[in-house]
């Protein structure tokens, strides 16, 4: 008996391979595979008999099969399928290019269904490549014959390699029922003032929906129940928090002072505000949580210095975590040689790196233990390691966190939860700093628990930097640009989307990149690269290298997106552009463009068409063309993750690294309006009863929902 809970493994026709690969999309049980929603649809609603076809639509036709066969074109060296099909208006010509087994699959006689663009050539019309189904003999040209692939609203899921769109609708087909057994956690009081249909109901239509009002329906409650648990879990939060105290910070005006006046820059006045804000925040035994937002190279650091000095001469300890240990030693760097006329001492702990500054006594290096260090600092710089290991912090009165949609939810919870001052019930003060651009008015919807600081202003010295999206034809001259850059003492970065010499995709990888640029490029000068499966102590001695302005080329993966700051870099080259969202590039965009030298932005992107594929790819390279485009018009970071939201859809926009923002897959974080309206509801029912006692199946899916939906 097939449940919900059944491995996909015992559903009919799914081999162990195809398990595997589904298990790669996160597809282990019947319940996942219901919950993997189709991200678009095809819309072959309309039968159109042959006779009435017209070149260049797309159009979905029934007929039976005249004759099939298979041809091989000597010049091309391909197989040709060809087969006439007849629906009794007329006859029409298909063809198919190098899957022989058709002929096998399909006979004279069979009754087949098709979808594709209809073209013209010499013999007439055709279709080239449809996707097919055979069907039902008792088919008319106007009753529908259970047809999952080519007739009606078709959905079309984000598969990997070897699934396909066809097996996937299959298998969801097939175990469609068991929606039935979804339990609809959803309050009824909710359920009716907003006409959402039942969770089964929506499951069924979300996936083969007969027509455009039920895939509306679908989305209304989908996309209502996810905004829903975020604002619910939200809501929560902020009660607790409503009900905890935190140690005052006492601020130090007149050393704030002479440090800001210490430092090689004026601080913009967006600085000064955020850093104002936030210390009058602290100052009080209400627990702050607030979020600074910058876009990148706005000088976030900074400001999280200054407050971090005001905790540490208040005697109390601070905490900075960030997501990758390349930031972590950067930070860790920064901020001694920052502070260092200031008698406080600076932890660092990451995975594999452990060190303190400023420490009188020596302990042996190996020997030392990341609770030492806790124990012996004021501020804390570390990663991840900091709330993997059972740490317990003395007085820690603030936590700040960088890049915090690198972060989820339940990570921040794991950081706060690290102190160990149970005595008095206190928490520390929680910063979280971002680049990602949220409005005000969303962030406050999303996460009803944080006060918002924005640092809206650049440094005045900046330029802007020049974006270009470079064809294939003009590669030699940009790289000529880059040796011209660098003999002019600048330094390069090189995006790539993979670490290793990829498949028949073509797309770019550091390996082979490197070795090209190393060999070939430019052999005279130093090239380093860098990925995620370096070991720590590599990947630290490049950083170090390329910051001392020994490596001159630096080729890397999403790694360096964020943080790292390389201010004598000018020119960010990203193979494979279309492979990001455009919120992403921007972030690797603003790697560079950190001081006073003119940068610059080359965007390398797949715009050919590989030979022998279907007409779609034209339609997806100028897709690809206009996206990029943004870029080069655009330097706004909200604008741009607003404009991939219209091109990619809501799941892309910022990027699969993106944590701590909620992965929706239907509703879109755009959507103001139903964000309020979850939001209020949220509040009515915490308003009932905040244990949510209530509403038993509603407590246990925010439960669930809150292990799945944030962690790493
Ligand atoms: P982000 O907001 O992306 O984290 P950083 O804090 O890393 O940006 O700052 C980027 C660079 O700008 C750093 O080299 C920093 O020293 C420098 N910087 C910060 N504030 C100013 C300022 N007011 N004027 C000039 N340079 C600044
Ligand atoms: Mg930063």
């Amino acid at each position: 008996m097939l449940t919900l809970d059944t491995d996909i493994i015992k559903i009919s026709r799914i081999g162990e391979s195809a398990a595997k690969r589904l298990k790669k999309l996160g597809i282990e049980t019947a319940r996942d595979l219901l919950f993997y929603f189709p991200f678009r649809y095809d819309d072959f609603s309309h039968l159109t008999p042959i006779n009435k076809l017209q070149a260049g639509i797309s159009a979905n036709v029934v007929g039976q099969i005249e004759l099939i066969q298979n041809k091989r074109s000597p010049r091309q060296r391909m197989n040709i399928t060809e087969a006439l099909i007849n629906d009794g208006t007329e006859i029409l010509k298909i063809i198919w290019f190098n899957q022989p087994f058709i002929a096998r699959n399909l006979k004279v006689g069979d009754n087949i269904s098709l979808a594709g663009k209809v073209e013209e050539n010499y013999s007439g019309l055709t279709m080239n490549s449809p996707v097919y189904e055979k069907i039902q003999p008792s088919y008319s040209l106007c009753h529908v014959s259970g047809a999952v692939h080519t007739q009606g609203l078709v959905p079309n899921y984000h598969l990997t390699a070897k699934i396909t769109q066809k097996q996937i609708r299959f298998l969801i087909k097939q175990i469609i029922g068991l929606s039935a057994q979804i339990i609809d956690w959803q309050p009824q009081e909710i359920k009716k003032n907003f006409k959402l249909i039942s969770l089964a109901d929506a499951i069924k239509k979300i996936h083969f929906p007969k027509n455009n009002f039920d895939l509306k329906q679908a989305r209304e409650r989908l996309a209502f129940d996810e905004l829903f648990l975020i604002q619910l879990q939200s809501q929560l939060v902020k009660k607790n928090l409503s009900m905890s105290k935190s140690p005052a910070i006492k601020f130090y005006e007149q050393e704030t002072k002479n440090f800001v006046n210490s430092l090689c820059f004026r601080l913009t006045n967006a600085q000064r505000k955020s850093a104002w804000e936030i210390l009058q925040d602290i100052a009080n035994s209400r627990p702050m949580s607030r979020l600074l937002e910058g876009d990148v190279g706005s000088g976030k650091t900074i400001v999280a210095i200054i407050v971090m000095l005001n905790a540490a001469l208040n005697k109390k300890q601070a905490v900075l975590m960030v997501p990758t240990e390349i930031l972590a030693k950067q930070h860790y760097d920064t901020i001694c040689r920052l502070l260092s006329n200031f008698d406080i001492k600076i932890g660092l702990i990451s995975r594999s790196q452990r060190q303190i500054f400023n420490f009188q006594f020596l302990i042996d290096k190996n020997k030392i233990k990341n609770q030492d260090i806790i124990n012996n600092s004021d501020i804390i710089i570390g990663t991840h390691a900091l709330i993997q290991e059972d740490i317990k912090f003395q007085d820690l009165a603030l936590a700040i966190i960088d890049e915090q949609h690198r972060f989820g939810v339940e990570q921040r919870a794991a950081l706060m939860r690290t102190n160990a001052d149970k005595k008095h019930g206190l928490m520390p003060h929680l910063l979280s700093m971002t680049a990602t651009p949220i409005p005000r008015s969303l962030a406050l919807a999303l996460y009803g628990d944080l006060d918002l600081s924005v640092i809206n202003e650049m440094p005045k010295q900046r330029k802007k930097i020049i974006t270009k999206i470079v064809p294939e034809c003009e590669r030699e001259k940009a790289y000529d640009f880059i040796r011209e850059q660098i003999k002019q003492g600048r330094q390069v970065f090189v995006i790539c989307p993979l670490i290793d010499i990829s498949d028949k995709l073509g797309v770019k990888s550091v390996e082979e990149e490197y070795k090209k640029l190393d060999k070939i490029v430019f052999p005279d000068l130093t090239i380093g690269k860098l990925h995620g499966r370096l070991a720590t102590a590599e990947k630290e001695k490049i950083m170090q290298e390329f910051l001392d302005n020994k490596i001159k080329i630096l080729v890397s993966t999403s790694v360096v997106e964020v943080g790292v700051d390389i201010p004598n870099a000018s020119v960010m080259m990203i193979e494979g552009a279309d492979r990001f969202g455009l919120a992403q590039i921007h972030q690797f965009r603003g790697r560079v463009g950190r001081s006073i030298y003119q940068s610059y932005c080359f965007l390398f992107a797949r715009l050919d068409l590989p030979s022998g594929i279907v007409s779609g790819s034209i339609q997806q390279s100028e897709i690809t063309l206009k996206r990029l485009q943004a870029l080069v018009d655009n330097h706004n970071g909200f604008d741009l993750a607003k404009m991939d939201l219209k091109f990619r859809g809501p799941g892309q926009v910022y990027g699969a690294e993106q944590k701590g923002f909620p992965q929706l897959k239907i509703a879109s974080l755009f959507d103001y309006i139903l964000m309020k309206q979850a939001r209020d509801q949220a509040v009515k029912l915490i308003d009932i009863d905040p244990s949510l006692n209530k509403w038993p199946n509603l407590k246990e899916k925010l439960g669930d929902w809150e292990k799945t939906t944030h962690l790493e």
